[in-house]
């Protein structure tokens, strides 16, 4: 069956193929951004079927599904995954307004894109929040975290970001979650871009809640988000959401009940996550793709410092998983044209999102290796010597 669907699949990417020079399996330029990414032909044929959302191979799926988010965190005992359907943003407001009850407080740590949205997620439900904002390039400092903690008894959450995908900054997630928990307050993980990659395990990173997306780190497609919520204070949060299809206690409570999604389930999608939890665990777990994509980055990282590119970050500062380069001053250096030469050799790499200084960005995480990486640099080589300064 996997032969007959690959070799049309493979076959059909000639066509495409003339003005290309590196493609994926499925013809397509090799995709490195955070998400969506190059997912294996495998993921993306397990999409071709059809399942009923009321059948119960479709309720096993999920409940494999779940199982195994739960396995990624260790938090069998102790915690429940729940599923909604969306892009991550969904599935962060969902979180937000289950877990946050309507007269508490929230002190939200931010140092990019991601931890703004949830300043704008807060601002509209809305929930009260005191923001710890940081520069870009730099961590959340656990100090300031544990001095606001100590001095704002109001506070009753905090909101993190795991790896800010806005710079690629790791935040010092293990030390924030040890005063959170000292403070005796909850924590809630927006873990996007790290979920599946590095490590979060609920048994030594005391959290309340952890979300993230398929299609990230885990290598699914986009559709479908999913928040680990502790069991005993997911019970505390009826009525809290404020919203129908936002609601996570709600969707929570049906899946107990009857295994079912309360509305319809982006079915193909989770065919897909399913084969890649699988493909997650035949690579070797977590700490299996986070070496893979470790390697990636310290490949990548090196070859554009070698090629004259200035990373953003520090090493220590950077997580696995997508890099920034600040954007060169030389005035030959044209980025829509560099973009578009380097898609038409078959990579898509990803604009800057930075307030202050113009970056560009290129992810190193997906159904990539240090093949498709050397080829990439070979290629941003080629395209830098047919365009001298
Ligand atoms: C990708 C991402 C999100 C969600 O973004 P969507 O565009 O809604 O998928 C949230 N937080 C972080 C840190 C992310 O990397």
């Amino acid at each position: 069956m996997r032969l007959l669907l690959s070799i049309p699949l493979v076959a059909f990417s000639f066509l495409f193929s003339k003005e290309t020079s590196a493609l994926s399996p499925s013809g397509d330029p090799w995709l490195l951004t955070p998400g969506p990414l190059t997912t294996s032909l495998t993921v993306k044929e397990a999409m071709l079927h059809d399942y009923g959302s009321r059948d119960p191979t479709f309720i096993k799926l999920n409940q494999e599904i779940l199982e195994d988010l739960l396995d990624i965190v260790s938090g069998k005992e102790t915690h429940v995954a729940v599923p909604l359907q969306g892009s991550g943003t969904f599935v962060v407001e969902a979180m937000l307004r289950t877990l946050i009850p309507r007269d508490g407080k929230v002190l939200l740590l931010v140092n990019g894109v991601y931890g703004k949205r949830m300043k704008d997620i807060c601002s509209v439900i809305p929930r009260a929040f005191t923001m710890l904002e940081f520069p870009e390039n730099q961590p959340v400092s656990v100090e300031a975290v544990q001095d606001i903690l100590s001095k704002d008894s109001s506070l009753t959450h905090v909101a993190v970001v795991y790896c800010e995908t806005t710079t690629g900054i790791l935040n010092p997630l293990a030390p924030i979650a040890k005063v959170v928990a000292q403070a005796g307050r909850k924590l809630l993980i927006d873990a996007m871009s790290a979920f599946g990659a590095l490590p979060l395990d609920s048994q030594e990173i005391p959290f309340d809640a952890v979300c993230a997306s398929s299609n990230k780190c885990l290598q699914g497609v986009p559709g479908v988000g999913f928040c680990i919520a502790r069991r005993n204070s997911l019970e505390e949060t009826k009525g809290n959401a404020g919203s129908l299809s936002l609601d996570l206690f709600a969707q929570w409570k049906e899946m107990e009940r009857s295994g079912q999604w309360r509305f319809t389930p982006p079915t193909h999608v989770l065919l897909a996550f399913h084969q890649a939890l699988k493909e997650l665990k035949q690579e070797g777990g977590v700490m299996a793709r986070g070496r893979r994509y470790t390697e990636n980055c310290q490949r990548l990282r090196a070859g554009m410092l070698s090629l004259g590119f200035q990373p953003l970050l520090p090493e220590e500062l950077q997580a696995p998983i997508i890099l920034t380069f600040l954007m060169p001053k030389d005035p030959h250096f044209n980025f829509p044209s560099f973009y578009q030469q380097l898609k038409s050799k078959g990579f898509i790499i990803y604009p800057g999102k930075l307030t202050h200084v113009d970056t560009f960005r290129i992810g190193c995480i997906g159904d990539i290796g240090p093949k498709e990486v050397e080829e990439a640099l070979d290629t941003i080589r080629t395209i830098l010597k047919a365009n001298p300064e």
